[in-house]
């Protein structure tokens, strides 16, 4: 049986979820618009799943949007802020920092080609931003700052809630892209009552793919960047993806409940893949070597002279999924820049690996993992001294 270490790419959807979502597709089908029997039912399992994302968040349900992916509600937090800030002529300059997802460093981009001015915050060694840097980097034009809870490649944890404190003192819009962290560390908006908008992606916490987040607090403004029938108030239009929004619903619900056993778990499964693979000459963690510093059950590491792509597929021929942050591009393997933002050398990114662990993997599957693993990275080290 493989084993499938590549729960950051995405997860499994959970059996619970399968089951509350499946009548939906059959019997349920109603569009929640409808005002017959069919769309009651329809809406009131909307109604349903908003109030369970609500529970996941610690916020009100009203405060809870569905969109159609993690992306999208990177897009609609950050280019929807943008709109109503150009709106109210506001300043146009937008903090973000140099390892975000795609989701979010395309938005930036593009807003700096409409004339912002976007600062790409750098980060230290172990892939976390710098206070300081940030507070230097607030300027009276300041409108949006942008920072990522858990990165995907790395397992860097950001400081949200100092960040979000900075923010706060001033009076500016705070955006966190917080895809990675359902069901790994509690989420409480309340206690983070500073964080204006967060996104979420149901895929990486048991739901199916095409279905997100965006929780944006009461009282912070965004405006449409697509246009359609208003639902989702307007900020995210389209005929809502019912069996989708209750599959959501429930793996928050489940997310919410079980955070702590699975949290503990997964550091656990961490430790042991850590412990196998930190003592591999020519092999170094990626992001913070302390567990507390990373996203629980993510590892990552670099291998001196490999190459990315072909690891992955030496972990696949021995039945092991995993993922790399270094891919082919025109024949030349490219770090990506999450990994260049760490500034290894490039013959070192080059060989990154990502392993990481979700609720169904087993301490027997993750020592195996292990093993396989560091067999393989000491035999690409070695040749890679001797080339
Ligand atoms: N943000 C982060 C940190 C992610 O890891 C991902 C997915 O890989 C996304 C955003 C995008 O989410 P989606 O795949 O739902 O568009």
């Amino acid at each position: 049986m493989a084993i499938y270490l590549d729960n950051s790419a995405t997860t499994p959807v959970r059996r619970e979820v399968i089951d509350e979502m499946l009548p939906f597709l059959e019997s349920d089908f109603g569009n929640p618009s409808s005002i017959h029997s069919h769309g009651m039912k329809a809406a009131a399992a909307v109604k349903l799943a908003r109030e369970r994302v609500a529970g996941l968040l610690g916020c009100m349900p009203s405060e809870v949007y569905f969109s159609p992916c993690g992306t999208y509600a990177n897009n609609v937090a950050i280019l929807g802020r943008a709109r109503f800030v150009e709106a109210n002529d506001g300043g146009r300059h937008l903090i973000t920092t140099s390892i975000e997802h795609p989701s979010v460093i395309g938005p930036s981009q593009h807003l700096e080609s409409r004339g912002w001015r976007v600062t790409y915050l750098p980060v230290d060694k172990d892939g976390i931003i710098d206070l300081e840097q940030l507070k230097n980097a607030i300027a009276n034009d300041t409108s949006i700052i942008s920072v990522m809870w858990a990165n995907n490649e790395i397992g860097s944890l950001q400081p949200i809630e100092q960040i979000a404190k900075v923010a706060q003192e001033r009076g500016i819009y705070f955006h966190t892209d917080a895809v990675q962290v359902p069901g790994k560390l509690p989420i409480d908006v309340s206690k983070h009552s500073f964080i204006s908008a967060l996104s979420l992606s149901g895929h990486k916490f048991y739901a199916p793919k095409g279905i997100g987040i965006l929780y944006l607090k009461q009282g912070e403004n965004v405006m449409p960047t697509a246009f359609g029938g208003g639902q989702e108030m307007g900020i995210l239009p389209g005929t809502e993806s019912v069996p989708n929004i209750v599959a959501i619903g429930k793996a928050a619900e489940l997310a919410a409940s079980e955070v702590f056993e699975t949290s503990k778990a997964l550091v656990n499964l961490q430790r042991i893949l850590l412990e196998k693979l930190m003592p591999i000459e020519g092999l170094r963690i990626t992001g913070p070597r302390e567990i507390e510093k990373r996203l629980p059950g993510h590892v990552s590491v670099a291998i001196s002279g490999a190459e990315g792509e072909s690891l992955v597929m030496k972990c696949d021929l021995k039945g092991i999924s995993v993922s790399s942050g270094s891919a082919c591009h025109k024949g030349i393997i490219e770090p990506s820049s999450v990994l260049r933002a760490l500034r290894l050398a490039d013959s070192e990114a080059r060989g990154s690996l990502r392993i990481s662990a979700g609720r169904f993997n087993t301490i027997e599957e993750c020592e195996k993992a292990a093993d396989l693993i560091a067999q393989i990275a000491a035999k690409s080290a070695k040749t890679a001294t001797a080339n």
